[in-house]
């Protein structure tokens, strides 16, 4: 059975990792999408178990001490996480996951499984990212621009901090995803 390959995308926020996540599951066959759990609020839109698990601080905390995360990480006063037994799973089964999640937690995967494929994506611009956050309307403005001042931040901690082998910049998405397909393939 071929290996289920571990596939980190992360980047700043607005800079197309939903799009490009949801873009490769159609493509790759037998990959999956790693539900996060999460302490931030739910949504519009949103589904409970869908694109998150959403939980209490309380029993976020709970499971962290009980190891059940791979990675955990807090963005913006919010705590996130990627449960562990899915990508076990997804292991055994030879199954690709996909684990969109932000640099703290793209950091802790690379140590702890230094065989997995780290992609971070850059905007084009940030004019663009800017103007991305602005038109997808999930944020009051208050939170877009604590999400602009972060992505700074995220470009700097990624490339200090050498955790990811590709950087790839979000011009045009089917591109950028065909540059990902690329990747995965040939690693
Ligand atoms: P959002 O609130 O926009 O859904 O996510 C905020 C940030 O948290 C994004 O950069 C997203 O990729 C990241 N994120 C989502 N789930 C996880 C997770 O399980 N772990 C980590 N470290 N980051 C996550």
């Amino acid at each position: 059975m071929p290996q289920g390959k571990l596939i980190v995308i992360s980047g700043p926020s607005g800079a197309g990792k939903t799009s490009i996540c949801n873009k490769l599951l159609e493509l790759l066959p037998n990959a999956r999408w790693s539900v996060s759990a999460t302490t931030r609020p739910i949504r519009n839109g949103e589904a409970d178990g869908e694109s998150y698990e959403f939980i209490s601080r309380d029993e976020f905390l709970r499971r962290k001490q009980n190891g059940e995360f791979l990675e955990t990480a807090e963005y913006l006063g919010e705590l996130y996480g990627t449960p562990l037994a899915p990508i076990r799973e997804a292991v055994e089964h030879g199954e690709h996951i996909i684990l969109e999640i932000e640099v703290q937690g793209g950091k802790q995967v690379a140590e702890k499984m230094p065989e997995s494929i780290r992609v971070f994506i850059l905007p084009p611009t940030m004019e663009t990212l800017k103007a991305r956050l602005a038109g997808r309307k999930t944020e009051s403005q208050q939170q877009q621009a604590k999400r602009l001042a972060e992505a700074d931040g995220e470009i700097g901690f990624a490339r200090d901090n050498r955790c990811y082998d590709h950087f790839v910049t979000n011009d045009e998405l089917d591109s950028t995803v065909a540059e990902i397909t690329r990747i995965i393939d040939q690693q």
